[in-house]
């Protein structure tokens, strides 16, 4: 089966055509970089991020571009989020887009996302928005209102609402009271707001000084950087509308072509309110939680491992219990990880065991048919749980292994868990000293207790357990073998 992405445009799953054979040009909308990103942004890019890794080992040329929103984002009182934080930190706006810009690309890296090709800053590309609006008031779907604002006319656009399947009578009952009350319809939106005096992020225009409406950013830049039609549209589900459906509306406009062919959206990231029930994440509620909170208490891998067992366009609920099953998972993938590469030091070469070179195989193909479809990442991590099992049968059971079949297997970890999946470490724990000491006294006790069992030496086997357990290691017994972990 070749990859087949569930295009939320046409509401189906569809055979990936790309429209430049071996190419993806893909846009993912990006953060508004005015706090540090919380984990519903790990979610989001995350997702985005294997299906970057995923179509890169598919043997796609990938251009990924994602932007930064620095300016025109506005909160529902009309000011704007950046603005907003630079006076209460008293500072100057572009300081505190350069402060979470590193911040978010600090917390991305340490999380193993792979950085995007292109991070265009809104800020950086006002005259390819003023360009577009033009273009929009030439072909009459944008006006100037009384006020000197730009707005698009939905009502000369009768696809508007498409992605969302959303009528615009059925809008307007929803549409809240706009500050500035100068639209022809209420569900018209701004392409360019004048700026009042104090308003400090400004820019000269054609329609007198201002700054662009939030949407028309990433119809600009993606249009720059990708063409005007290209591949995958990504983002949060959450941004659906409006900002996915005016993106759409007014590059389709100013373009008179199709803009995104693929779109997908992820779906949200919950936590659990007083009474456990899933709600969204809210900062007055004290349930949110940034990527850095959620880094002091996780390994990188173990996030990861959390946000890829579900779907992506399926909501997940960030618990502690939750957290706990995918860092049990993880521990048994790696653990098996960790055993083949410390049995590669002392392989002997040759064959032996290369019966098991079918049962990888049969791993990587039932891993690609789940990323083949629709990039089910929990179908990925289902085949390394039972390539994982067998391994560890094969690893501890009676027969000699060969450094052939040991390096395969390392191989296929490395492949599937790490250059997609981004759960498996490159190396080692800790290639330096102590630590890499440390875990081969843990793995020699661990074998001196298998021993031990063997031999029927209960008494010696449970003491090593409960000693090891008073150092805070746990040893488990599992019908697939011992593993440990250091609590
Ligand atoms: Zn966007």
């Amino acid at each position: 089966m070749a990859l087949e992405i569930y295009n939320v445009l046409h509401r189906t799953k569809e055979p990936f055509e790309p429209l430049h054979e071996g190419k993806v040009n893909m846009y993912v909308c990006g953060p508004t970089v005015y706090d540090h990103a919380h984990i519903g942004h790990a979610k989001t890019y995350i997702s985005f991020d294997v299906v970057v890794r995923y179509l890169r080992y598919s043997g796609y040329d990938v251009l990924y571009v994602q932007n930064l929103t620095d300016v025109g984002h506005l909160l529902d009182t009309g000011e704007d989020r950046i603005l907003k934080k630079a006076r209460q930190a008293q500072a100057v706006p572009m300081q505190i887009v350069e402060t979470y810009t590193r911040s978010y690309f600090e917390d991305m890296d340490a999380l193993g996302v792979v950085r995007p090709d292109i991070s265009p800053r809104a800020s950086g590309h006002i005259p390819e928005q003023i360009k577009m609006i033009e273009r929009l008031i030439e072909k009459g779907h944008a006006y100037v209102s009384k006020d000197g604002n730009v707005y698009f006319d939905v009502t000369s656009w009768p696809s508007f609402g498409k992605l969302s399947n959303r009528q615009i009578e059925e809008q307007q009952a929803g549409v809240r009271e706009e500050v500035r009350e100068d639209k022809r319809h209420p569900a018209d939106f701004a392409l360019w707001k004048i700026a009042e005096p104090e308003h400090i992020l400004r820019w000269d225009s054609p329609w007198g000084e201002g700054y662009p409406g939030w949407h028309i950013e990433c119809s600009a830049m993606a249009h720059k950087y990708l063409g005007t039609t290209f591949d995958i549209h990504g983002g949060g589900i959450d941004n659906i509308f409006p900002h996915n459906e005016c993106e759409i509306a007014q590059s389709e406009a100013a373009n008179d072509a199709e803009f995104a062919r693929y779109w997908m959206l992820v779906g949200t990231l919950m936590v659990p309110d007083e009474f456990g029930i899933p709600t969204k994440m809210s900062k007055s509620l004290g349930n949110f939680y940034t990527i850095k909170d959620a880094l002091k208490l996780h390994r990188p891998e173990v996030i990861r491992m959390f946000i890829l067992g579900a779907h992506y366009r399926n909501p997940i609920v960030f618990s502690e219990e939750a957290l706990d099953a995918a860092r049990r998972g993880w521990e048994r993938i790696y653990g098996a990880v960790r055993l083949t590469r410390e049995k590669l030091r002392t392989a002997p070469e040759g064959e032996a065991g290369n019966a098991f070179l079918d049962t990888l195989e049969q791993a990587r193909r039932q891993f690609i048919s789940a990323l083949d479809d629709d990039f089910n990442a929990p179908g990925g991590i289902a085949a390394l749980h039972e390539l994982t099992r067998e391994v560890n049968i094969l690893l501890n059971g009676e027969q000699p292994v060969g450094r052939a079949v040991l390096e395969a297997i390392d191989q296929t970890y490395r492949e599937l868990g790490g250059q997609v999946l981004g759960i498996v470490p490159e190396e080692a724990e800790s290639t330096s000293g102590s630590a890499e000491r440390e875990e081969g006294l843990i793995r020699l006790l661990i074998e001196l207790r298998a021993q031990a069992r063997a031999d029927r030496n209960f008494q010696l086997s449970d003491l090593i357990r409960d000693r090891l357990s008073e150092l805070g290691i746990t040893v488990e017994d599992r019908p697939d073998g011992t593993v440990w972990r250091i609590n």
